[in-house]
């Protein structure tokens, strides 16, 4: 029907398993320690859960070294490397890990192929935090290939001795381009034991592929340093978006995004709360766009436990809107 507005939700969006593990681990820690908690970088990229846990105590610094000795630091649900766990030993902290679990998979990976002379291609940004953990378990094994094109030009110490690895929250499809180019040259490459671009990104880009067929306009909810946000938007527009951006709040959707557009499709990053989203459909609505219709493309159930130090209080919770429980 010519002139009718409507919104796409793609489901599965928001909440994975490991940010809302890595939340719940913040807030459990100033529940049991009291405030002040650290937590060395954003817990997870999004700045509107950064400025809640803040708001509760939560003191985000960027190095262990701006920890007062002997205090409580959370690590980031993006991993850390071995030189940092051992930073926070040697000053006397306290450590909990929110490291996601699937991240720590890659770590073990890395070094476990690091340790049998594998040279390892690791498929992901340079100076994103979770790169920088990964490549520090294994830094004399491990090259970063950032894009298609780099995979070109790379050099090998050994073409029979070479894996390739990835960051979690990478475009699934530039991720094949680039394996695929490297292969090219390199045949002997031999894949990771299993996907390490997570179950939570694959969801959420396929999800995003079916709405942005229909969409005149895509918006993903989710921070400008949330990698998997950003590539919702790439992908969004490589399956037919006629447009789409990026917010961090509905606030700043613009008016004349809106211009002659039908149908939107909404997404929202792995680290970013329902909340938001509920935000954006009510602006929405007031344009408008009433009618709204989930386009729901997999079932998420997985829920991980806790850091040891916190476990015992009820665990993990579940049932969040939004969360992959
Ligand atoms: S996006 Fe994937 S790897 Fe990152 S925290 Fe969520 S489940 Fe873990």
């Amino acid at each position: 029907m010519r002139g009718h507005k409507r919104v796409l939700l793609a489901a599965p969006r928001g909440y994975c398993a490991g940010v809302d593990r890595a939340v719940i681990t913040v807030e459990k820690a100033l529940d049991r320690y009291g405030a002040p908690v650290y937590v060395r970088k954003q817990i997870v990229h999004n700045i509107h859960v950064v400025r809640e846990l803040e708001a509760r105590g939560a003191i985000f610094v960027e190095e262990v070294d701006e920890v007062p000795e002997g205090a409580h630091v959370v690590f980031s649900a993006h991993g850390v490397s071995p030189a940092v766990v051992d930073a926070a030993s040697d000053r006397g902290l306290q450590a909990i890990d929110a490291s996601c679990p699937l991240v720590t998979k890659v770590h073990r990976e890395a070094k476990r192929f690091a340790r049998d002379d594998y040279q390892i291609l690791l498929v992901g940004h340079e100076g994103h935090e979770e790169v920088e953990g990964t490549a520090g378990e294994a830094p004399d094994s491990v090259t970063i290939v950032n894009n298609p094109d780099e995979a070109d030009t790379i050099e090998v110490d050994d073409p029979s001795k070479l894996v390739w690895l990835s960051q979690t929250t990478l475009s699934v499809d530039e991720t094949m381009e680039t394996v695929r180019r490297l292969r090219e040259r390199f045949p002997n490459l031999q894949d990771p034991p299993s996907d390490d671009i997570c179950y939570a990104t694959q969801n959420r880009q396929v999800a995003i592929k079916k709405v942005a067929a229909d969409a005149d306009l895509v918006i993903v909810v989710g921070s400008a340093n949330s990698s998997n946000s950003v590539r919702l938007v790439e992908v969004a527009l490589e399956y037919g978006a006629k447009a789409a951006y990026r917010v961090d709040y509905a606030d700043e959707v613009r008016q004349e995004w809106l211009e002659g557009v039908e149908t939107v499709g909404i997404t929202s990053g792995a680290s970013v709360p329902d909340v938001l989203v509920q935000q954006l459909l009510g602006e929405l609505a007031d344009a408008g766009y009433r009618d709204v219709e989930e386009v729901r493309t997999a079932e998420e159930d997985l829920i991980f436990s806790l850091p040891k130090e916190l476990r015992g209080e009820g665990g993990a919770r579940g049932g969040r809107s939004g969360v992959a429980a």
